[in-house]
């Protein structure tokens, strides 16, 4: 089966057809479900594209399907996405508004307490089939406001869709730039990327430690950057852009959870435009990470903040998110095997 188009491959397409932009917009509004698919015979489309559209039409609504959903409370709820070569990957409607959504099948990261770290990379997604994601999701919710890119994969593993997906998101869709989060192992590229971008998202930086040799063990294939420059990159576009980074630290008891090294943390982001989210550890089956007691969590969030930081503990639908991705397309892969899809070499960054 030919691989999903990007959002920029079905716009040369349609200019082909002989479209114009407003032609495009008017397509894109039909799929975000904010306009008509079929129009007033005086604004018809050029005659190759009109008979093409249900085709695309076709095409566009076929890109992600939801398959099976796990809700643990009224306003949250994981979603399995099933794509349309067969692959699954996961969203979360979550509370607020929110939608977390997935930027890969697989993730080439590795991240010791993720099950999405186990399998490696599939594929990357395709811009549309990002945004096909917010697409279906509307259609379950329709206020959703805010889009964060913290689902399967690593955003700077899939940048040119990424941006793709995030440009649309912000100029075709409407949402507000920092109502779009892209949450992120670190990588040089993708904070060169961002600075440039027509529409600058909000970012979120998963640090996890303030330790560096720590940190290349739990997150074994992130690239090699310091704490310190992913930091200094992280908070710098934070600053550019007047919208707190989000530094994000899934919490493992007796790994990443001493008061020295939270003492740290908030010495590194003390007075900068940041804010820290702690994840209580999703256990994973056959993992050794737990989750530390709420009383010890209280308190590593009362040295933050009495450093004048600003520290949040996820709740609970949220804590699914980083350290449980994954899981919901795992439990359907074992339920489904053995049509269980093996990693491809090539695709990494
Ligand atoms: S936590 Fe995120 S970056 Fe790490 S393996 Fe899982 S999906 Fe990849």
């Amino acid at each position: 089966m030919a691989r999903a188009a990007h959002l920029s491959q079905y716009e040369e397409r349609f200019v082909r057809l002989g479209a114009k932009p407003g032609h495009i917009r008017r397509i894109w509004r039909a799929w975000l479900g904010d306009g008509p698919w079929t129009t007033p015979e005086s604004a018809r489309f050029p005659r190759a594209l009109s008979a093409e559209l249900d085709a695309v039409r076709e095409e566009l609504e076929s890109l992600v399907r939801f398959e099976a959903r796990e809700s643990r409370q009224a306003d949250s709820a994981k979603l399995l996405v099933h794509l349309a070569d067969g692959q699954y990957v996961e969203a979360v409607l979550l509370p607020r508004q929110a939608l977390c959504i997935s930027t890969q099948v697989g993730c080439a990261v590795g991240c010791v307490f993720c099950m999405t770290g186990r399998c490696g990379l599939v594929r990357q997604l395709s811009s549309a089939e990002i945004v096909a994601q917010v697409v279906a999701a509307r259609r379950v919710r329709s206020d959703i406001k805010k889009v964060v890119f913290m689902g399967m994969g690593e955003p700077s593993h899939n940048l040119d869709a990424v941006e793709e997906a995030v440009r649309f998101l912000g100029d075709v869709a409407g949402f507000a730039h920092k109502q779009i989060v892209v949450s992120t192992v670190g990588d040089e590229r993708l904070f060169d990327r961002l600075h440039a971008m027509s529409v600058h998202p909000a970012l979120a930086l998963s640090l996890h430690t303030t330790d560096n040799e720590k940190r290349a063990r739990l997150l074994p294939r992130a690239a090699r950057l310091s704490v310190e420059r992913l930091l200094e990159r992280t908070l710098d576009y934070a600053e550019a852009t007047k919208y707190p980074a989000q530094i994000e630290w899934t919490l493992m008891a007796g790994v990443n959870d001493s008061a020295a090294e939270v003492e740290r943390l908030a010495e590194l982001v003390r007075g900068r435009y940041a804010m820290v989210n702690f994840i209580a550890v999703n256990p994973v089956d056959g993992s050794p990470y737990t989750r530390p007691d709420s009383e010890h969590i209280e308190d590593l969030i009362t040295i933050l903040r009495r450093a004048g930081v600003v520290a949040t503990l996820r709740d609970s639908a949220a804590q699914d998110i980083e350290g449980g991705c994954g899981q919901l397309r795992a439990k359907h892969l074992a339920r489904s095997a053995p049509a269980v899809s093996t990693p491809v070499k090539g695709e990494e960054a």
